[in-house]
């Protein structure tokens, strides 16, 4: 708990190229507040400020929402500081101060947290503010905005359920009807001084009819409520979401940022804008990003207006431009990254009030952190641990199929903001769309502009559509964060809600209609149209595609060399059939991690051999049947072996409960019945004796081959065939035989005497030798905890963390979804345990294993094969306690390589640091 003392320092004043704080204190300032202090320090034009430290936030949620007493005292300093900075006064009726009032949390949450502007205005400053800038409408304009977002986040005057728009835009669309009668969009610069005061007056009657409560005239009142409400958004609903989807910390808290206003509405030589220092997109090396005329920051992200391209502001500003490019520079040469950054311009002059690592797609990571080191802005380890691993996943993800993009018609074009190709159902709002996408529909949010309160629509959906809006709008930011196909401000849709229909061209589309969209040409099409794969699996997998044709394929390439230069840790795949294989090898995998090849008898009719071999009443009937699947496993096999060309290949004998594969309803019992020559009554009798109460701690496992060897026997007999088969190719095969469910010493016993006795079998039988391991799968906590007396006989370990999560925590991985959300509500877990390693408890079990396998079997080989092989956090974890590998999907290969690879230089790092 935060505890308050005299000597705590909360508040960490910049300005006038001195700041109390610096770059690295993000954990104590928020990345914003860390980062004005930083940009005041080297130069850069930072307005005024001082930054509420995140302590005050935990303080504050750990007293029941109070302060500490000294914050008060600290704050005034604060306030007099800016002060004398800018000889203005906070609450003069001359020169007033007006200050900006934002939160900064330690990691950016766009959208999430809530800002206020032109603080300190009241209806006798705002006269003054009329006076100092000579300009009225500016003034008022200034006040109505302040109202209206104050209203809005401290006061909670919102939208209410079931309304589409916030009632303070209903407001201004009301005065624009009255002002403007009949004219459509119409922009707010058209609306004038008596407009604005009409507004102001507007805005105070709603916030008293919905609030009982007049609005604080006081700017001290106002800072405090301001500042309380930051405090306060931190545990709203729209926070609590993305926390939990970026396993924020709550206890991180955020800081709160109070700095001077600078002005970019006071007319046409002032704006606004949001720049990136590359393209977050593409991550091409161009000056990108967009500004408004006259216009206060938020309505360049709130997508109101749709903004002008960066570019334009050389013709129409020069010097400013010039300013900027300036600081594009500067701004990458210091922080060594891409950066996203927001300006003001106040009368041709450009004022810095925010940068941070912008956010990009996996394409543009990638082509970043390649180009970054051509450039020498930083060194190869450096851009390896620049490209966050799971957004690796991005660079895999779809296009358009070319031949059927050809027949398809653009009826819209919109902004590229999140790439890829999606096709789905349109939806119109974010409950239904996330209604339909729990009913396994594709689903295609479509909004007029995107608010955080869509955010769990736009998770649902396979991509996202908005009329109106630019590149750094709320949609886009958070698509391009998710890796979500995105195209926003495609402004000749019109959507209406009430009807819920969208029309285009004289085309109506109702909801559930299909629509395609690019979000790498920012292009609408009509109706579904096919996706195809990305350029990497169009070379790798596909092999339609050239290398040499191919910069996205070069890029990827030269990262995931880099990665093999720092890795440590082996990655294999989990591939139970010959193509899957090759996936994985084209992506880079260094053998098989797990075959299960239970998997190999679900196709075709190798399910009827396996049913026969299951409902077998005697040894002999089963091992008539296990006959049938023999010669299937070993061309498997052979297959598999000859992908390999050399590399290992984990191979886990039969592991499922039996029942499993029995057909369980009348009529599919009827028909293996017929096809088996039996009765239907033979079936259904079996079936209900194989039922279980609890299957997945039942007959299954190694329990199927300790009562039945002869499974076991053909499954080992199926291996060596085969491995003698490719082995006559010239081509070597590693077998490593898995015995799964292991708990008891003896039963790895058991089954090892069954392997070794059939592989000399068949090397007798073939003439030939076999070089080939065995060993057991740890995925029971007994195995984990008896781990030195198994590694008596194991020659490798695999961590089944799958069955070990469900057995440790005693919940089941098929079960967990009905009470798993609200765990992680709660935070009773951070992350899902099936997804991300349980390092303290499931870890803690892998470390015992590791270190028990080890002092018995010094070279024993240890690994990984349950889901969170791929999952980055585990894969670093893996690395931590010294694995040779993990093994995943084919698909997350890639992934995996980068986190391992991470891993290596995190360590590496780590050490050099101790030294
Ligand atoms: C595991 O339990 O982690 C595992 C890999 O086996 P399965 O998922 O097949 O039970
Ligand atoms: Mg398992």
């Amino acid at each position: 708990m935060a505890k308050a003392s005299k000597a705590a320092k909360y508040v960490y004043n910049f300005g006038n190229k001195k700041a109390d704080g610096d770059g690295s204190m993000r954990a104590l300032l928020g990345g914003k507040g860390a980062n004005l202090a930083e940009m005041t320090r080297i130069g850069l034009p930072v307005p005024p400020g001082f930054t509420i430290t995140t302590e005050v936030c935990t303080y504050y949620y750990d007293h029941k929402r109070t302060y500490p007493k000294e914050l008060q005292r600290q704050v005034e300093a604060g306030i007099a500081n800016m002060e004398k900075i800018l000889g203005k006064k906070f609450g003069d009726t001359e020169k007033p101060l007006l200050v900006a009032v934002r939160s900064g949390a330690r990691d950016s949450m766009p959208g999430m947290m809530d800002t206020i502007l032109n603080l300190g205005l009241n209806d006798q400053t705002v006269l003054a503010l009329v006076k100092v800038s000579k300009n009225e409408r500016f003034a008022w304009d200034c006040y109505r905005r302040f109202i209206q977002m104050y209203g809005d986040v401290v006061m909670g005057v919102q939208k209410r359920p079931g309304e589409d728009h916030e009632p303070f835009e209903t407001a201004i669309e009301e005065l624009k009807e009255k002002l403007f009668p009949g004219q459509h969009d119409v922009e707010d610069t058209r609306i004038d001084a008596k407009g604005m005061k009409e507004l102001v007056h507007r805005f105070k009657e709603l916030v008293k009819k919905r609030t009982g409560q007049e609005f604080p005239t006081d700017p001290w009142d106002q800072l405090k409520g301001a500042v309380g409400a930051v405090f306060g958004s931190w545990m709203n609903d729209r926070a609590i979401v993305y926390r939990r989807k970026y396993n924020i910390p709550q206890e991180w808290g955020t800081a709160v940022n109070v700095q001077a206003m600078v002005f970019g509405n006071t007319g046409e030589r002032s704006g606004s804008g949001v720049a990136f220092t590359r393209d977050p997109a593409s991550g091409e090396k161009v000056f990108y990003g967009e500004f408004l005329i006259n216009a206060q920051g938020e309505d360049v992200v709130a997508g109101v207006r749709t903004p002008e391209p960066v570019a334009k502001l050389k013709n129409i500003m020069p010097a400013a431009y010039a300013e900027l490019e300036r600081i594009r520079k500067v701004l990458e040469s210091h922080f060594k990254d891409m950066q996203d950054f927001e300006f003001t311009i106040e009368e041709d002059k450009v004022f810095m009030l925010q940068t941070r690592n912008g956010k990009r797609t996996g394409l543009a990571a990638v082509r970043i952190a390649v180009e970054m080191v051509k450039e020498k802005l930083i060194n190869w380890e450096q851009a390896v641990m620049k490209v966050p691993a799971e957004q690796l996943d991005q660079l895999l993800a779809p296009v358009f199929d070319r031949t059927a993009i050809r027949s398809a018609k653009v009826i819209a074009k919109g902004l590229p903001a999140g790439p890829g190709a999606a096709t789905g159902r349109i939806y119109f709002n974010a409950e239904r769309a996330v209604e339909a996408a729990d009913k396994g529909e594709k689903v295609l949010l479509v909004r007029v502009e995107t608010s955080p309160e869509d955010l769990r629509g736009m998770i649902a959906a396979e991509g996202i559509l908005t009329a109106r809006g630019g590149v750094s709008s709320h949609a886009a930011l958070v698509a391009r964060q998710m890796g979500k196909v995105c195209v926003c401000g495609a402004s000749a849709i019109q959507v209406d809600y009430n009807a819920k229909t969208m029309t285009v061209g004289g085309q109506t589309f109702n909801q559930g209609d299909f629509l395609s969209i690019d979000g790498t040409a920012g292009e609408v099409y009509a109706g579904e149209v096919k996706t195809a794969a990305s350029e990497i699996i169009q070379v790798l997998v596909e092999r339609t595609l050239k290398a040499k044709d191919s910069q996205t394929f070069q890029n990827y390439d030269q990262l995931m060399k880099w990665c093999n230069q720092a890795t440590r840790l082996q990655v294999r795949t989990n591939a139970d059939n010959p193509e899957q294989t090759a996936n994985a090898v084209a992506f880079g995998a260094t053998g098989i991690g797990l075959c299960r090849t239970e998997h190999m008898f679900f196709e075709g009719d190798r399910i009827d051999a396996m049913r026969e071999m299951i409902l077998a009443e005697n040894t002999e009937e089963r091992q008539q049947a296990l006959g049938k699947l023999l010669p299937y496993q070993r061309e498997d096999f052979i297959g598999m072996f000859a992908e390999l060309k050399g590399l290992p290949a984990t191979i886990r004998f039969l592991d499922p409960p039996l029942h499993e594969f029995l057909p369980h309803e009348e009529e599919a019992q009827s028909e293996l019945a017929a096809k088996l020559n039996v009765s239907p009554e033979t079936i259904s009798k079996r079936v209900k004796e194989l039922h279980e109460f609890n299957p997945m701690l039942g007959h299954r496992g190694c329990r199927l081959g300790i009562v039945y060897p002869e499974i076991s026997e053909m499954q080992a007999r199926a291996v060596f065939e085969a491995a003698a088969e490719v082995q006559k190719r010239g081509i070597k095969v590693k077998p490593e035989i898995m015995i799964p469910l292991v708990g008891y010493p003896k039963e790895l016993q058991l089954q090892i005497e069954v392997v070794h006795r059939v592989a000399e079998e068949v090397a007798k039988e073939k003439k030939t030798k076999f070089t080939y391991l065995v060993g057991t799968m740890i995925e029971i906590p007994r195995a984990a905890l008896v781990a030195d007396e198994i590694a008596k006989d194991a020659q490798f370990f695999s961590f089944g963390t799958n069955d070990l999560t469900q057995t440790t925590l005693g919940m089941s991985r098929d079960d967990s979804g009905s009470f798993l959300p609200r765990y992680q509500e709660l935070e009773i877990v951070k992350q899902n345990p099936f997804a991300s390693i349980d390092q303290v408890g499931v870890g803690k079990l892998m470390e015992t294993a590791c270190e028990l396998g080890r002092k018995a079997r010094p070279d024993i080989k240890l690994g990984i094969c349950g889901e969170h092989g791929g999952e980055p956090t585990s894969v670093k974890f893996c690395h931590r306690i010294g694995l040779n590998y993990v093994s995943c999907s084919p698909f997350r290969v890639p992934i995996a390589r980068l986190a391992a690879a991470q891993a290596a230089i995190e360590e590496a790092r780590a050490a050099k640091k101790k030294k």
